[in-house]
């Protein structure tokens, strides 16, 4: 099931964390954990944790780990998918990147003095983030996601 993919992310795979939010999922990120807290926080929520780190998934209190091998954002991401098969659960955009709280739909008229205006002609679905108040909308950047993913879903067909 999809909302048991819930993950926390080793300190040095800020990136990662940013794409599998983006993604839709679960991920808990900071770059001040320690390693104690991680597991942790892994324990407490039974979050899979991702680490390039072998001696820390040695520690048996954590249930679900696994090791990223890559250093490349690319191909850690394909690995996590490939593992997890993650490809059955994207949620695309319905995730805060910044603070992973789930967005909220808003309407445009709501935030048009917060957007650019060759934005708000242009694109239409806005979100929200209810948290940090960030605004996200289908854009360039959306597509160019999307294309990213593919990319790696494909690669694992
Ligand atoms: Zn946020």
């Amino acid at each position: 099931m999809a909302q048991e993919l819930r993950f926390i992310l080793d300190v040095h795979l800020g990136r990662l964390a940013k794409y599998l939010r983006l993604c839709g999922f679960d991920t808990l990120y900071s770059s001040h954990f320690s390693d104690p807290e991680i597991i942790e926080i892994s324990v407490r929520d039974g979050r899979i944790v991702l680490t390039r780190d072998k001696l820390l998934l040695k520690d048996k209190r954590i249930n679900r780990g696994y090791r990223i091998i890559s250093q490349n954002h690319e191909e850690q991401m394909r690995e996590v998918f490939e593992e997890f098969n993650l490809r059955n659960h994207l949620n695309l955009f319905c995730r805060c990147i910044r603070c992973n709280t789930p967005l909220e739909v808003v309407d445009k008229k709501d935030i048009l003095h917060r957007i650019q205006a060759n934005t708000t002609r242009y694109y239409s679905s806005f979100s929200r983030c209810p948290n940090c108040d960030r605004i996200y909308w289908d854009g360039s950047h959306y597509n160019n996601m999307k294309k990213f993913i593919a990319g790696i879903t494909k690669r694992l067909e």
